[in-house]
């Protein structure tokens, strides 16, 4: 597979799929390249042009860029199972946290370019593979094109569930374009504080657009659903938790229990450290305490939040991508 240096993308192989999915494909992913003519696939809606080349505060192109494939073992174990996730990593981001622990990726553009087909092809691989699901990593910038590889990808057998892990920085708009093509929904629960979510993220009306996604994702496809230790689908929200309380965890899990279900599946997230720019604050530049984790963890339970997971302090190692298969304990161990 090669990745594509041409940026000179029409509405790729649209018309060309002849499959069962037929004209349901079409009108989905057609609305889905609308949202780009000004682009407004995520809240920033930026107003570019992007199927004309037209570049936003993403840094987004027309095709999508992807920085590595493959199986990961360190998601959620109903996630990553026995025989991995397939993860499609997506370059760019539309945000900016301070601390990312995958900046070079999302923020500083490394990754190829790929065609759509080839996009298709990647899922293939990864089902062909053993793979449990495919995890799209970032994908909200992309999703008219991940839309169309999907079924593309369908067209020739793509099976497995499909997987939206996302910063939950998203447009119910162009969710409601995904609704019964997404299995899981991962997102992301950052910030309850609109001041942190714009001082660290860039984001001032994150709490309100993240509340309305959520709800959105769960209105989709509910309460996570395991089969035989595997994930089939449901929403599985995750929450690092900041140094300070920079998170505002109680009114997430507040919301989480009041909104949406005290059964959804939440994995608090230990592993925070200052890394790409947080040494500019000084709050943000030091590890959370054990105390300020186990807090944080009592504080679900006592919202009544069961499901789920919480990282063991002390076995987090420093990576760029995750691991955290063995630092997990059940929420309610
Ligand atoms: S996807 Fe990118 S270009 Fe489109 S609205 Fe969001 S940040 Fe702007």
């Amino acid at each position: 597979m090669q990745a594509k240096t041409s940026n000179n993308l029409t509405l790729v192989t649209l018309l060309q799929v002849s499959s069962c999915w037929g004209e349901y494909m079409d009108d989905r992913v057609k609305k889905a390249y609308k949202l780009m003519e000004k682009c407004r696939i995520c809240p920033r809606k930026c107003g570019v042009n992007r199927l004309k080349g037209g570049i936003g505060f993403c840094k987004a192109g027309i095709l999508p860029m992807v920085s590595s494939i493959h199986a990961h073992f360190g998601e959620e174990p109903p996630i990553s199972g026995h025989k991995g996730s397939g993860a499609i990593f997506f370059t760019h981001c539309s945000l900016r946290c301070v601390f990312c622990q995958n900046h070079p990726i999302s923020q500083s553009g490394e990754g190829h370019e790929f065609s759509i087909e080839d996009l298709a092809k990647m899922m293939i691989e990864l089902q062909s593979q053993g793979c449990h699901n495919i995890n799209f990593v970032t994908p909200t910038h992309y999703m008219p094109e991940i839309l169309e590889a999907v079924f593309i990808a369908r067209d020739k057998g793509l099976m497995v569930p499909l997987v939206y892990n996302c910063g939950g920085y998203e447009s119910v708009e162009a969710l409601e374009i995904l609704d019964g093509i997404i299995d899981i929904y991962m997102p992301d629960m950052k910030y309850s504080d609109n001041a942190a979510a714009k001082k660290y993220s860039n984001a001032p009306d994150y709490f309100e657009i993240n509340k309305a996604a959520v709800k959105e994702m769960y209105r989709q496809v509910g309460d996570l659903k395991i089969e035989n230790g595997i994930a089939k689908k449901g929403l599985l929200i995750r929450h690092l938790v900041l140094p300070d309380n920079l998170s505002g965890s109680r009114e997430i899990f507040k919301f989480i229990a009041g909104e949406l279900s005290p059964d959804t599946y939440v994995n608090i997230m230990a592993q925070y450290y200052p890394c790409h720019l947080a040494h500019n604050f000084p709050e943000l530049d030091r590890r959370i305490t054990a105390k300020e984790f186990t807090d944080t963890v009592k504080l679900a339970r006592d919202m009544g939040l069961k499901n789920g997971f919480r990282q063991v302090m002390g076995t987090i190692k420093r990576k760029r991508i995750p691991e955290w298969t063995d630092n997990l304990k059940q929420l309610d161990t």
